[in-house]
């Protein structure tokens, strides 16, 4: 008795916590990660945003400072069910591991007030004003097929961009152009 007490304290003691949560029959922890590149700035991130249906604190503030405006440096807090919608939109579209290309994310008003003025195709008040809005396209995948899984979400406004060959998906009202 005494012997099996001491094994016991000693199994505890070496047994990693995954395994013992598998013997006790938990549901093991289901991870959303995102693999993102920034054309603009040229960096990388694979964070683990959500566990457990809970989103990452730590990986948010990575994920915003990523997706800053990339000409002014300018960081604004995301809405994360935008980062829902990318995971989604990987499995979506078969690529449940691809690295998603961002061509924009946050901009502030004084940049999108500049290309307003300057481009075509700028909202007065751009969603990505608002960091509710990502410009994306995923290699592998073509943007004609993204922008459809997009669509078929149903979780915001999509916007095709043939001649740049990007799409624009936020979390506010449901429209396309
Ligand atoms: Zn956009």
């Amino acid at each position: 008795m005494q012997l099996a007490n001491r094994l016991l304290t000693l199994a505890a003691i070496a047994v990693p916590a995954v395994f013992v949560s598998a013997v006790r029959g938990d549901i093991p922890a289901e991870e959303r990660h995102l693999s993102l590149y920034h054309t603009h700035t040229r960096e990388h991130i694979d964070v683990v945003y959500k566990r457990d249906n809970a989103y990452v604190s730590r990986a948010l503030v990575q994920l915003d400072r990523f997706l800053r405006d990339s000409l002014t440096g300018d960081v604004h807090h995301y809405d994360p069910h935008l980062f829902d919608v990318l995971f989604d939109l990987t499995r979506a579209s078969g690529r449940p591991d691809g690295e998603i290309q961002v061509i924009c994310g946050y901009r502030s008003p004084r940049i999108n007030e500049f290309l307003r003025t300057h481009t075509f195709g700028v909202a007065k008040e751009s969603l990505h004003m608002q960091a509710e809005a990502i410009d994306i396209r995923l290699p592998g995948v073509k943007t004609s097929s993204l922008r459809d899984a997009a669509l078929a979400l149903r979780r915001g406004g999509v916007g095709y961009y043939p001649a740049s060959d990007f799409i624009h998906v936020d979390v506010g009202r449901v429209r396309r152009w």
